[in-house]
């Protein structure tokens, strides 16, 4: 069996649900090891790391680590890349995910792959390109497998690693010091998921017609512990804030189950959502191309629907 590498994605101190995942894809090919980068790795969490398949847990626990802008974390990767000769490197598709992905591929003269929602074996990733329009088998020919793989395409299940844990000092070079952190802002943790992290997505567009009647989606994303979307078109209009866009131009989703409502299916939409295992769209136009890529679809005014539907899932809680 061979060694992955896997970078914990953390929030004050707490592993993100989407690392579980990557620990689980990551057993299913070899044997995981959890990288942790900064300070913070408490018993706990290099506990839950072990639970999902850890066998060893890389703690990098300098300060700097966290410091400075991404390269850092690239660094830290290409350094254990070095040292340990891993079989591949797993990443969330985030944001930062994505950049430490990119990075680490120069750094190490290797092959990288991004969006895999799947990852099968000798790493052949199931990647979902041009804005989710394509879906490619890809095979990273070059050096160490690195590969970025969506939120929400494993579901994570416990498999007991030996989680041991290893310190790490990092050596950071000035290059990856060149853009520090100034400040953090917390973002209010509101009672509902993550949008990129969440298993079911309820999204509101154009049709839903004002800031105010948000929150009818919203009532909807509630009872089904859901996380809220929205079109850029609402969020344009500025009746949901931005950080909620899902699209080419916001955030990409890959929920099990993703609600549309008021939402015509632009190209540019459903590159952010077309990877949903069920959608569901409500569209009072039967025409709507949504409805093309729909697994389920209601024809009818969503201020009619939406709420009915909510108090129905109401009823059987
Ligand atoms: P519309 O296209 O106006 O559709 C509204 C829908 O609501 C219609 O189908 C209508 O039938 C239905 N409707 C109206 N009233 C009701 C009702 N009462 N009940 C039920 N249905 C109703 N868009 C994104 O979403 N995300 C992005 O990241 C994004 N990035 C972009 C990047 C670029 C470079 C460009 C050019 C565009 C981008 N767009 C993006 C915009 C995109 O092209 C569409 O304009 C946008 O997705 C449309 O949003 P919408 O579906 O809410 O609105």
């Amino acid at each position: 069996m061979s060694e992955i590498l896997v970078l914990v994605e953390q929030v004050d101190g707490e592993v993100k649900k989407v690392t579980l995942e990557l620990l689980t894809l990551a057993k299913s090919l070899g044997e995981p090891s959890a990288v942790w980068a900064g300070p913070g790795l408490s018993d706990a969490a290099a506990a839950k790391l072990a639970e999902y398949g850890a066998d060893k847990v890389y703690n990098a626990a300098a300060q700097e680590v966290v410091d400075y802008v991404v390269a850092p974390k690239a660094e830290l990767l290409a350094q254990l890349v070095a040292d340990k000769s891993p079989a591949a490197v797993l990443v969330a598709a985030t944001a930062e995910g994505k950049e430490v992905a990119g990075r680490l591929a120069v750094k190490t003269d290797s092959g990288v792959i991004t969006d895999a929602v799947g990852v099968g074996e000798g790493f052949v990733a199931d990647q979902s390109i041009f804005g989710g329009g394509v879906n490619v088998r890809s095979k990273v020919a070059k050096g160490t497998p690195i590969i970025a793989v969506r939120p929400n395409s494993t579901p994570p299940a416990p498999n007991a690693g030996a989680g041991a844990v290893e310190e790490v000092a990092v050596a950071l070079s000035e290059a990856a010091k060149a853009a520090r952190v100034v400040e953090r802002v917390k973002q209010e943790k509101g009672a509902r998921p993550e949008l990129a992290e969440a298993a079911i997505v309820v999204s509101g567009g154009r049709g839903v017609g004002s800031a105010e009647n948000f929150s009818v989606i919203e009532g909807l994303a509630d009872a089904l512990g859901a996380a809220v979307g929205a079109s850029r078109a609402a969020t344009d209009a500025g009746w949901y804030p931005h950080q909620f866009q899902v699209g080419q131009t916001g955030k990409t989703v890959s929920p099990q189950l993703y609600i549309a409502a008021g939402i015509s299916g632009a190209i540019q939409h459903r590159a952010g959502m077309q990877t949903a295992k069920t959608i569901v769209a409500i569209n009072k136009d039967p025409e709507a191309p949504i409805f093309e890529l729909a697994d389920y679809g209601v024809v009818g005014d969503l201020h009619q629907v939406v709420p009915q539907l909510t108090e129905e899932i109401d009823k059987r809680k």
